[in-house]
This record gives C-alpha cells, structure tokens and sequence, in this order.
C-alpha cells in the first residue's frame, strides 16, 4: 500500500498542494466540528506519542460549554532513546503537520496552536518555521481561513533539551515558561492544560495522519492493520540490522517481516538476542518471543511489552545487557525532574547498583536488590518516567538474568566473550 505519512517529494508547499494536499483542509471547514472527531473517532487512530489513546475519544473530552479560549499543541519533543520517527516525519513531510493541526484546531474549537519541538532540531525547527510561513502567506493559517471564518495561529516552540518535557504536562509547564515538571492529574489537559484551559496535546505523527483519515473517511483508515490497531505506524529501528531506519506500515505485521522484509535482516555474523519494541522504556522481548510477536497495541501487551513510541531496537549476542541497562539507567536517572522519591532516589540507586555489577564489584544480592527497587518504582509517581525506568529493568533481570550473575561472580561478562 501506498504511506500516508512518509512521502516522497512532499516538502516544499507546492509539491505538497500538487499532491492534492490542503484538500482535506477544505473539506473539513464545510464540515460541522463534531463531524470532523466522529470521523477521527471511527478511524480508530490511537495517538502515536506512546500512550496510546484513541484520538477522537481525547478530542471529545474537550468540555463543549467551557468559556474563554481552548488550545491545540502538538508534541513535537520527541526524546525517547531510539525514537527518531516524527523528525523523519517532519523533514519529509512538515505540511501534513501543518494542516492536521488547522483541521484538528477546528474540530475542538481552537483559535491557537503550539508545536513545542525537541530543542536539538535545529534543522527542522527551520524547515518547520519555513512551511508554516508558507501555508501563512497561501491563508491555510491564520485569519479567516480558505475565507471559512475559521481563524487559525500556529506557533513554534523550541525546547531545551529535557526528556521530561515530552511529558504532556510538562511540555504545557514549559511552554507557559515555566520549569518543566509534570503536573498531578486531575484535572487532565482537556479541562485544565494550557494556561489553564481545555488542551489537545497530539503528537507529530498522530496529527499528520489527521488529512489523509478526513479526506478518505474514517472507515477507510480503520480497515488498515488490525480492528483494534488501525492505520500505519511508523517504525524507528536501530542496531546491528542491514538497513536501519524510519519504515511505515501497517500494524499488526509481524517483528520478523520487519526485520527480514523492510531492514534487510540482520548484519552479517549477528545473531538476534533481545529486542525493546517500543522506546527505551518498554519491556524487552528475548529473541523467541520477537520472532513470534506482532507489532501492534494488543499483541505486543500479550507479549507483556509495549508498542510505545514504535522505537524498535535491536540486540544481537554481543551485546552486554548488563552495560545497555547501565546506559539506560543514568539517562533516566538523569532526566528524572526530582518530584516524586521513588523516582528521583531510585533511579539514583539504579544506577549505582548496575555501576558495580559492571565494574565486577557487585553482588547477587545486588541483582535482587535491583528487581526490588524498581518493583517500588512502579505506579506511584507523577508521571510515568518512573515506570519507564523500572519496566527495563525488571524485564531485564527477568529475562537475562545470568548476564547479571555472572557480572556479580566478577567473571568476564558472557555477551563480551562470544
Ligand atoms: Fe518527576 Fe520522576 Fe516524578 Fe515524573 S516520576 S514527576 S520525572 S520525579
């Protein structure tokens, strides 16, 4: 099938209008609002930033009654280690963007929009600037738009390099200026977000697919992928594999045609290990399990991982698990915003413990101590940076746990010396 979001030679607004683009845009505005989320709604997209949740249903939360301005942002902070899909998205594609957002704004009522992007994008924190200037001066932003009466502002905002601030409650804390920590919920954005009004917070990827469901019709992007896991997804895939990169498909393909088909299978001499599925933060799969697993919401949860951001990173038999969880380990310990103690003193200890299991100073009990910290991690913080740490490493120890024995024993590490 043809990619939605992905498309060659799409970039500049000519090509983009050319290709029939800002056509959905059009249709939208002779459409009623609540048309506009009943079509999102029966697509089926579930957001695309991680989480998950179906976007039409979030769309509707939007209180119909409430006064004074509503807002439309679009999370563009992508920072989740291995995820590099929506800036792809960006480079190839920023127009889909651009009026996702104008046909999304209109369908919740919002006169204004925000793009807070990742700060180190800086090339296509460019580009970005350059297409909405562009849509500006065709009138597909701004005032009174294709002469609907629709009145649309989009703004650009560059972060400053915070994992957290991809965190929807964060990212509205620092866009209103202010630190970038979560917020406690409730209320939730679409009540209580930006400067306190009701708030749709999408990411890239789930916007940009926004024209292509209106001018298809929702029906149309349901019957892609699987009943409960529509329309395509694009996957992020790193590490020892032929061809890595950025591949849109349709869910509920299989890890394998993945692997083989789209990335060429495996570099020369590499033998398949382990895979984390979905982002930095979701459980890893042992080699067995990925071969059997398909890449959507349902089956990667049977699987008890996650699709998550659509992050697919690949470990082969060299790789020590013990050293990627230390690298994980001191990003998240990092990135913690120091709120909640479990997260703020447990991804400390983490990370202390997995230094002396990969100095060879560690114990067995260590590796116990490991699993029972982030077992206390799970689900009673702010936000879920801290679930996001204690879920690597509880399926980790789980799955690998002879790495980590043999660290403790002080031996040579058994992935180092194959
Ligand atoms: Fe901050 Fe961690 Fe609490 Fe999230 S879980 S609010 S990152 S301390």
């Amino acid at each position: 099938m043809e990619n939605i979001l992905l498309r060659d030679k799409v970039s500049d607004l000519e090509s983009y209008f050319a290709a029939g683009g800002y056509r959905p845009l059009k249709k939208a505005l002779a459409l009623k609002p609540a048309d506009i989320v009943e079509e999102v709604k029966k697509s089926g997209m579930r957001g695309r930033g991680g989480a998950g949740f179906p976007t039409g249903l979030k769309w509707s939360f939007i209180p119909k009654d409430a006064p004074g301005p509503r807002y439309l942002v679009c999370n563009a902070d992508e920072g989740e280690p291995g995820t590099f899909k929506d800036r792809e998205l960006i480079i190839q594609n920023p127009h889909a963007l651009i009026e996702g957002m104008a046909i999304a704004g209109y369908a919740i009522g919002a006169a204004h929009g925000y793009i807070y992007i990742r700060g180190e994008f800086t090339a296509e924190t460019e580009l970005l600037e350059k297409a909405i200037a562009a849509a500006r001066s065709k009138g597909f932003i701004g005032k009174n738009i294709l002469g609907s009466g629709f009145n649309f502002e989009l703004f650009l905002h560059r972060g400053a390099g915070a994992y957290i601030c991809g965190e929807e409650t964060a990212l509205l804390e620092s866009l209103e200026g202010f630190k970038g920590q979560p917020r406690l919920k409730p209320p939730f954005p679409a009540v209580k977000g930006l400067f306190g009004s009701p708030t749709v917070i999408n990411n890239v990827e789930t916007l940009a697919a926004v024209p292509a469901i209106i001018e298809h019709g929702g029906e149309w992007y349901a019957a892609i992928g699987t009943p409960k896991s529509t329309g395509t997804k694009l996957f992020c895939v790193s590490g020892p594999v032929n061809k890595p990169g950025v591949y849109e498909l349709p869910l509920g393909l299989t890890f394998k045609d993945l692997l083989e088909k789209s990335c060429g299978g495996m570099k020369k001499g590499k033998r398949l290990k382990a895979v984390i599925p979905g982002g930095s933060s979701t459980p890893v799969l042992t080699a067995e399990e990925a071969w059997a697993v398909k890449l959507d919401y349902e089956s990667l949860a049977m699987a008890g991982s996650m699709l998550g951001s659509g992050a697919v990173i690949v470990i082969d038999e060299s790789q020590c698990m013990v050293k990627l969880l230390q690298v994980l380990a001191r990003f998240y310990h990092h990135e913690s915003c120091g709120q909640c103690t479990p997260c703020r003193e447990g991804c400390g200890w983490i990370e202390k413990i997995l230094n002396r299991l990969e100095e060879g100073i560690g114990s067995d009990k260590d590796i116990d101590t490991l699993y029972s910290v982030a077992e206390g991690m799970m689900g009673r913080t702010i936000c879920p940076l801290s679930d996001a740490m204690a879920m690597p490493v509880m399926s980790f120890v789980k799955k690998f746990r002879s790495e980590f024995e043999a660290h403790a024993a002080g031996k040579c590490c058994p992935a180092e010396v194959k």
